[in-house]
């Protein structure tokens, strides 16, 4: 009589409507049929990122999309802005060293948002790119990648945006922000299993990809495009996955992003709401409409607290990465998540503390939860 709720950050809850086309017989990828349904999912995401660029989408989960983009943007030796303050900004330092770029990276502590003007003292003529985070995940922290945009926009850099966790949650406007290249995966607020990642890719990364020589492959974006400008792909793609996609982008078209940026903003301040009637902090001073960071309580062990959910009830919370283990738990609100679900996470949050011996009102985190809601 197990019943699963899942809040973590990805991979999310995946809606009926996408696990029941997954069950269907698989029908070959060079065919008409399939190419229909793919160019649908390349629509739906053109309309999710708020772009008329082209749209690339690759077999991987969402760190391959990355990888490409610094493989088909970049040459050795190129000089990269990167921000490291949280695991997933350090990643894009970590895959531009990997590959040979020569990067400034900006250290923010972590739960900060980076300054935009931090980025603007440290570009010149010769940045070729600049790599920022959405949301990031590992300490639910929202960018201002609009005034991010404006700078960089400004300048011959690129800007390239990991948007795979705030997509949908946080704002993100490509085209009118002018964004370059803005990544995206399938686990996330667009709520299907692992699998697929994508990105858009601008005329100025275009311009730049043309004299790339950094290694590639399977990632080549230039190879990708001509198969995506025909509704076809390189390489095998996903199938089974992109038909669950073309489910969940006709929920989200079907509700529009606006509307659905104003529930993601509800239900995350629902969490706050929630988390501070328990006398709860959260970590972001910067937060996120995708996931909520929340500071661990005095004397209460997180690893204990999340166990309890997971194994006694059921209710997955996230927990912190690297030097956060142990400090924080995260709870999200992205993708097929509604108001009900928040206030199950926060009653589970209840329980949890309880057990553990942490004094507070039992139903005040419901109640002002509720209060946001209603
Ligand atoms: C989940 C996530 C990724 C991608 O991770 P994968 O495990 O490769 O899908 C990248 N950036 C952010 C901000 C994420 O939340």
């Amino acid at each position: 009589m197990r019943k699963e709720y899942l809040y973590s950050p990805g991979p999310t809850t995946v809606p009926p409507e996408a696990l029941s086309v997954m069950a269907k017989p698989i029908f070959h990828h060079r065919t008409k049929r399939h190419r229909e349904m793919f160019q649908e999912v390349l629509d739906g995401l053109k309309y999710v990122l708020a772009t008329q660029n082209d749209v690339l989408v690759f077999a991987s989960s969402g760190t391959g999309a990355m990888e490409g983009s610094v493989a088909n943007l970049l040459s050795p030796g190129d000089k990269v802005i990167t921000v490291s303050g949280g695991k997933f900004g350090e990643r894009f330092g970590e895959i531009c060293r990997a590959y040979g770029a020569k990067v400034d990276e900006i250290t923010v502590e972590w739960g900060h948002a980076v300054d935009p003007a931090e980025i603007e003292k440290r570009l010149s003529d010769e940045v070729k790119a600049v790599y920022v985070t959405l949301c990031e995940t590992s300490t639910g922290v929202h960018n201002d990648i609009q005034s991010i945009a404006g700078i960089v926009s400004k300048t011959p850099a690129v800007l390239v945006v990991d948007a795979i966790s705030g997509l949908l949650c946080d704002d993100l406007l490509v085209d009118e922000w002018n964004i370059d290249v803005a990544i995206g995966g399938s686990q996330k607020g667009l709520m299907i299993p692992p699998g697929v990642s994508f990105c858009s890719v601008s005329e100025k990364a275009w311009a730049l990809a043309e004299s790339s020589r950094m290694p590639k492959y399977y990632f080549d974006f230039q190879k990708t495009k001509k198969s995506a400008d025909k509704a076809d792909t390189p390489f095998t793609p996903a199938v089974t996955l992109l038909r669950a996609l073309r489910e969940t982008l006709s929920m989200v078209c079907g509700e529009g992003r606006e509307n659905l940026l104003r529930l993601y903003a509800a239900l995350a301040g629902a969490v706050h709401a929630g988390a501070a009637a328990l006398g709860l902090q959260l970590f972001s001073n910067a937060p996120s409409n995708a996931v909520t960071a929340i500071n661990a309580p005095e004397g209460i062990d997180v690893t204990e607290l999340l166990s309890f959910l997971r194994d006694d009830l059921g209710v997955t919370f996230a927990g912190g990465q690297a030097k956060l283990k142990g400090k924080i738990f995260r709870i999200c609100s992205m993708g097929y998540t509604n108001e009900f679900d928040i206030l199950t996470a926060m009653s589970a949050l209840e329980f949890g503390l309880k057990k553990l011996g942490y004094e507070f009102e039992l139903g005040a985190g419901i109640k002002a939860a509720e209060e946001v809601l209603q």
